[in-house]
């Protein structure tokens, strides 16, 4: 049975001491034991975020991290630095990184060995842009990225923790959702080409998230499909009645 990962993606929002006034309003609220709730801040916020936490069953990620563990990277964040913080997950590939700083899957692959030998869990996000959908490359797609994205790297390396997430670029932050046909069908075809590429039993063990304006309003709808293991929610997250809608969907 795979528990579904319902993670906020804050992006570059919220100050130490806002995090700290979501957290302190989220302790008031019910959270539910059918989903595994997850708040991925920016780096500013995660020391914060571990301490509030860690008597609790939310988990915790980052948003990036560069693949050395040490050295003159100047602005960059390490793994080894995650883990010391004792963060769960680091999103690895988003969009945003991709597009706007111009990552690419050679980077991404280095990363995800690196979160994977730290005992980080990635999110490997993926997606295609509204031009791709167009030409209808989609599965092409999102199948180059991962295939490149997990290069060389074992099963057995990503057993219980890799975690995927389908953002088409086109849903993100635009307030259009794919629809939840539309996203069950990536989802499926992302599990089978893990089938192709490892066994049945780890492609089956996985959780693929759908991420692009998923709200309250629609968060229901799309977690009812059957290879929908999750969200990945930015606007949403950041209000903590919002996100505690999210986590607490009812089936
Ligand atoms: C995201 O940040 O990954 C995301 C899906 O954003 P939004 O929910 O705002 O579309």
């Amino acid at each position: 049975m795979r528990k579904p990962l319902i993670a906020g993606n804050w992006k570059m929002n919220m100050t130490d001491a806002e995090t700290k006034k979501f957290l302190d309003n989220l302790k008031s609220l019910e959270i539910s034991d059918n989903v595994e709730a997850c708040i991925i801040s920016p780096f500013t916020s995660l020391k914060t975020l571990n301490e509030l936490l860690k008597d609790t069953d939310i988990s915790t990620g980052a948003q990036n991290m560069y693949y050395e563990d040490s050295g003159a990277f100047t602005g960059e964040i390490s793994p080894n630095m995650l883990k010391d913080l004792g963060i769960d997950y680091v999103i690895i590939g988003h969009s945003e990184r991709r597009t706007i700083f111009k990552e690419d899957d050679e980077l991404l692959n280095k990363k995800i060995i690196a979160a994977l030998s730290h005992n980080l869990k990635p999110i490997l996000c993926c997606g295609e842009n509204l031009e791709q959908r167009e030409n209808k490359i989609q599965e092409k797609v999102v199948e180059n990225q991962i295939r490149s994205d997990l290069k060389g790297i074992t099963e057995k390396e990503l057993y219980s923790k890799l975690v995927i997430a389908y953002e088409p670029i086109w849903a993100i932050g635009t307030g259009k959702t794919a629809s939840s046909d539309d996203a069950q069908s990536m989802c499926k075809f992302i599990r089978n080409l893990l089938t192709e590429m490892y066994s049945e039993e780890f492609a089956h063990s996985v959780r693929i998230q759908y991420g692009g304006s998923v709200k309250p309003e629609n968060v229901a709808e799309i977690m009812s499909k059957d290879d929908i293991d999750g969200a990945l929610v930015g606007g949403a997250s950041l209000d903590t009645e919002s996100f505690s809608k999210l986590i607490n969907y009812e089936k």
